[in-house]
């Protein structure tokens, strides 16, 4: 019997996995489609510090930030240390700027208007200024999730975690209040606990454990140019309006567009954000706004070609928290999930904390503001507050 099933095997599943089985666990990680097949095949890779609020989702971006560097040492992925730009359209957006980067107390640098194309030669002119975060990255979550399975078996010394690919969770083994397995459509699985890194299913799988989270699936596109013979965009570059979008509960629609090339030579342009349920049909509008407001920062980039674009649905939580913890209310089942637009930046430190959650071992954080039953009516009085989304 393993120690631990982890349900998902997305790069948050992944990295749940990872820690555990360098925890010394068995684990077994389970998932309906192939490794990255959900949102983290859809997500653009950005490892951010800058666009989030002082408070728990900034402690644990910079605890997974700190992470993700050493992780790099793993190889088999690309990660980029490359840092972020974040540019004001005028001098009050660069006040408010300024004071939420002394507040969120990460390392920064207030960058004057004429100092700009010293980080990016091909910025648009006009911008009042910005602030450079070093401490943003970039990482290819594909091959990151892939390789940290692989490697947490390798670094544990042993066999795990053991992936399994195309089986499906559909309820879960019971003594009692506790969890002590999984029924899938290959049979049932005991174990010692259970790991919900199902992302935006997470509702779903908790609802099979008869545990309410509310996690709703938050739409993005992305645009994807043609290779580019030299580097256009060497930071990650975003205007100020991106950080409104991110912390917004509206469900309409909300672009504001992160523009960052690769190694490979495409230039990836993200993302929108809109509540439209898991509809994946293509929506021209949107991929224009994003494509316009990116050569409002770069104005080469009209020049280039967009060749594809793709979708994908966030795991939107009304609070914009994730859910990481065991569940009170199903003792045994932990949720490491519900990380809306973070959840590539935010899976090493998710999976760090939940494999000490699971060895007993002190939390590098304090896992409250993320505890799974604080969306209860009884318990909204207490902890980070449910706001209606
Ligand atoms: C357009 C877009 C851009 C984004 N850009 C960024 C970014 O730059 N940086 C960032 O940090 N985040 C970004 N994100 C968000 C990020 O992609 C997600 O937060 C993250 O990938 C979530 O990972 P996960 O492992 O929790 O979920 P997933 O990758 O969705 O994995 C969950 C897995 O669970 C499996 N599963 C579900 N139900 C079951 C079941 N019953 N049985 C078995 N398996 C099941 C699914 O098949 C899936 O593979 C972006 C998202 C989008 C859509």
């Amino acid at each position: 019997m393993p120690d631990v099933v982890v349900i998902g095997a997305g790069v948050v599943g992944a990295a749940c996995a990872h820690y555990a089985a360098r925890a010394g666990l068995d684990v077994v990680v389970l998932d309906r489609g192939p490794v990255a097949g959900g949102t983290t095949g859809a997500g653009e890779g950005n490892v951010l510090v800058s666009d989030k609020e002082p408070g728990p989702e900034l402690d644990l971006a910079v605890l997974s930030a700190g992470l993700w560097r050493e992780l790099a040492g793993l190889g088999g992925f690309e990660y980029e240390p490359k840092g972020g730009l974040v540019v004001a359209e005028d001098d009050e957006v660069l006040a408010a700027l300024t004071a939420l980067a002394a507040g969120q107390g990460v390392e920064h640098t207030v960058v004057g208007a004429g100092r700009l194309t010293d980080y990016e030669p091909h910025l648009a002119p006009g911008f009042a200024g910005g602030v450079f975060y070093p401490q943003d990255a970039q990482v290819q979550p594909m091959l990151a999730a892939a390789t940290l399975l692989r490697e947490g078996a390798r670094a544990a010394g042993r066999g795990t975690p053991i992936l399994r690919t195309g089986v499906t969770v559909t309820g879960f083994l019971r003594d009692g209040e506790r969890v002590t397995g999984v029924r899938t459509d290959r049979g049932d699985i005991p174990a010692g606990a259970v790991v919900n890194a199902a992302g935006t299913w997470g509702g779903e799988v908790a609802a099979l454990a008869g545990v309410h989270l509310p996690i709703l699936p938050r739409r993005g596109f992305i645009l994807v140019t043609e290779p580019l013979d030299e580097p256009l965009v060497l930071h990650k570059v975003y205007t100020a309006a991106y950080v409104t979008n991110v912390a917004s509960d509206s469900a309409g629609l909300e672009t504001s567009a992160v523009v960052e090339g690769t190694p490979s030579g495409p230039v990836l342009i993200g993302a929108s954000r809109e509540r439209v349920g898991f509809d994946r049909t293509v929506s021209i509008p949107v991929l224009e706004r994003l494509a316009r407001q990116a050569v409002e920062l770069f104005p080469a980039l009209a020049a280039r070609r967009v060749i594809r674009a793709y979708c994908g649905f966030r795991p939107y939580c009304p609070d914009h928290l994730p859910v990481i913890g065991e569940d009170p209310r199903a003792p045994g089942l932990y949720h490491a999930c519900g990380h809306e637009g973070a959840g590539i930046g935010l899976a090493p430190a998710t999976g760090h904390l939940i494999a000490q959650a699971l060895t007993g071992a002190r939390p590098g954080l304090d896992l409250d503001p993320f505890r799974p039953d604080r969306f209860d009516p009884d318990r909204s009085g207490t902890g980070t507050p449910a706001k209606e989304g």
